[in-house]
């Protein structure tokens, strides 16, 4: 218990900062200002108390019993600029007995005993910004005191007179006071350093601990008040006792607290080098994968399209028998599977890699997907299919690679004519988007459909069905990952609606062709 907001500040830390020079200007003057405006207040402390009677002692056995509060302080996060201590409720108990002037004075000699011990402990380089931060530390206090005392006066607080209940209303506003003003110029310095709102800071960092802080200033600066008042030293002790056990259990709480964060920490550290480490490999092995597709695709592309080639020769220079003719269609017709697939791992190279480039021009939609059906036309007669066309004869061009148009259109058709049964119907269908940016195109059919659990990895590589109704049709897996790969390559998007049993749509934009862009 009893936070203090002493040590709550954001005075730039060595550590956290690096550099003096990167502490904006504005700061350093708002915090010489203070600074300066604290001295001035301390100066006027001490000689109010010099001009009248005062109990010096008194004084300075809580300016000792404050600056042993403020050296055991502790940190309430690590790298948060609160710290906990039970100095506030000290000062706020000699605001009680003393008045503001005593309680300035107080915060302020207090501040300055725990300075110098922590300069003593201090390495050389680090002591020119402790000192810097323990002199705002310092006036941040003694004003917050000064102005809590003010207030306890104004509203008729008596000081050193702790027999009445009347006091009570005065001491509520002086700690609410003191905690408010002493937040106030705080999140002055981590608005100016950080260019947050002064607002936004305060709610972040300080609004969650003002009603604490209130309560335990209050609490515990009116029992040490009402002890020394009623029972001198011995009062104090006795009244300081539960409170500095308080506190201690507190900052073993607040201990073990920053230990498990460390713990986390380091967990985390551990994990994310492991992450780390285990994608610096998967990008090794993705090189060497996309390598070893360059090699193999480039060194059987040749040797494939000089066989085909020696077949045509063959078949054209005569003198061969039937059956011979038939052979030299079977190596060609296996050569071109060859070739195709070479292909389509060399397109999942590129889209996989990011490099597949098309060339977008003006492309009639009618014609390609007349190509498309004419190079489809033998399976889907094979397995006599219906196709029909539904086309608006005003369908403008589309904005397309017209060769990787064609390889979208045929993928998709000849699927649908390879998963529908015979006497199946295929429906091509095409038009314009609303906005006239778009067009979108379908390729329906009646066919096996795809099973729900599958429809959202239809696109992934490699996704084939081994079904009782795809026993006997060829295929890779890969047309539908090549086809999105190409669609969105021109700025398009791919989708599918399927019931299984039922057939299958696979609809795709591409951008229509607009001789004005
Ligand atoms: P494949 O070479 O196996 O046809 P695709 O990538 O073109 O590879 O298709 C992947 C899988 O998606 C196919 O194996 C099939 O199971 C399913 N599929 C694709 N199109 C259809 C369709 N029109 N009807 C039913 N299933 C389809």
């Amino acid at each position: 218990m009893l936070p203090s907001q002493g040590e709550r500040t954001a005075w730039p830390r060595p550590t956290s900062l690096g550099t003096e020079g990167a502490v904006p200007r504005r700061l350093h003057a708002y915090t010489n200002a203070i600074i300066i405006v604290g001295i001035a207040a301390t100066v006027w402390s001490l000689w109010s108390l010099l001009t009248k009677p005062t109990n010096w002692l008194g004084l300075l056995l809580f300016v000792l019993v404050a600056a042993l509060a403020e050296l055991t302080g502790t940190d309430l996060l690590p790298g948060s600029p609160a710290t906990v201590s039970f100095s506030s409720a000290i000062y706020f108990a000699s605001l009680l007995v003393f008045g503001p002037f005593g309680a300035t004075l107080t915060a302020v000699s207090s501040g300055l005993a725990a300075t110098l011990v922590t300069i003593i402990r201090t390495e050389g380089p680090t002591r020119t910004p402790v000192i810097q931060r323990a002199l705002f530390n310092m006036s941040v206090y003694g004003l917050s005191c000064l102005a809590g005392g003010v207030v306890y006066r104004v509203t008729g607080g008596t000081v050193g007179d702790m027999s009445s209940a009347r006091i009570l209303l005065p001491a509520i506003l002086a700690s609410i006071t003191l905690d408010t003003l002493n937040a106030l110029l705080i999140v002055l310095t981590v608005s100016l350093q950080t260019a947050q709102s002064a607002f936004s800071v305060w709610l972040q960092n300080f609004a969650w601990a003002a009603p604490i802080n209130i309560v335990a200033i209050a609490v515990g600066g009116g029992a040490l008040a009402f002890g020394y008042a009623r029972l001198g030293m011995l009062g104090l002790g006795i009244f300081l006792l539960p409170i500095l056990t308080t506190s201690i259990s507190f900052q073993r709480y607040v201990g073990r607290t920053q230990d498990q964060m460390r713990r986390l920490e380091d967990i985390i550290a551990e994990r994310t080098a492991q992450l780390r480490a285990a994608n610096e490999e998967l990008t090794r092995l993705d090189q060497h994968k996309t390598q070893f597709y360059s090699i193999i695709n480039h060194e059987m592309r040749t040797p494939l399209t000089s066989v085909m080639g020696y077949c045509d020769l063959l078949r054209a220079s005569g003198g061969l028998t039937d059956r011979q003719l038939g052979h030299v269609q079977v190596l060609k017709s296996n050569a071109q599977r060859l070739l195709d697939l070479v292909n389509n791992l060399l397109d999942i190279s590129r889209i996989e890699a990011g490099r597949m480039t098309v060339s977008q021009e003006p492309a009639d939609l009618s014609e390609s997907i007349a190509d498309a059906l004419s190079v489809v036309q033998p399976l889907a007669a094979q397995k006599r299919l219906d196709i029909r066309l539904d086309l608006p004869s005003d369908l403008p061009p589309a904005h397309a690679d017209k060769k990787r148009l064609s390889q979208v259109l045929i993928n998709l058709l000849s699927n649908a004519i390879k998963y529908t049964p015979e006497g199946g119907q295929v429906t091509v269908r095409s038009a314009l988007d609303q906005d006239g940016s778009m067009l979108l195109t379908s390729v329906a059919d009646t066919g096996i459909g795809i099973p729900q659990d599958r429809l959202s990895r239809i696109f992934d590589r490699f996704s084939r069905e081994e079904s009782e109704q795809t026993r006997g049709t060829v295929g890779t897996g890969l047309g539908l990952t090549i086809t999105k790969g190409l669609v969105e390559a021109h700025g398009g998007r791919i989708w599918v609606q399927s019931q299984e049993g039922a057939g299958s749509t696979f609809f795709f934009t591409l951008p229509a062709y607009r001789p004005d862009r």
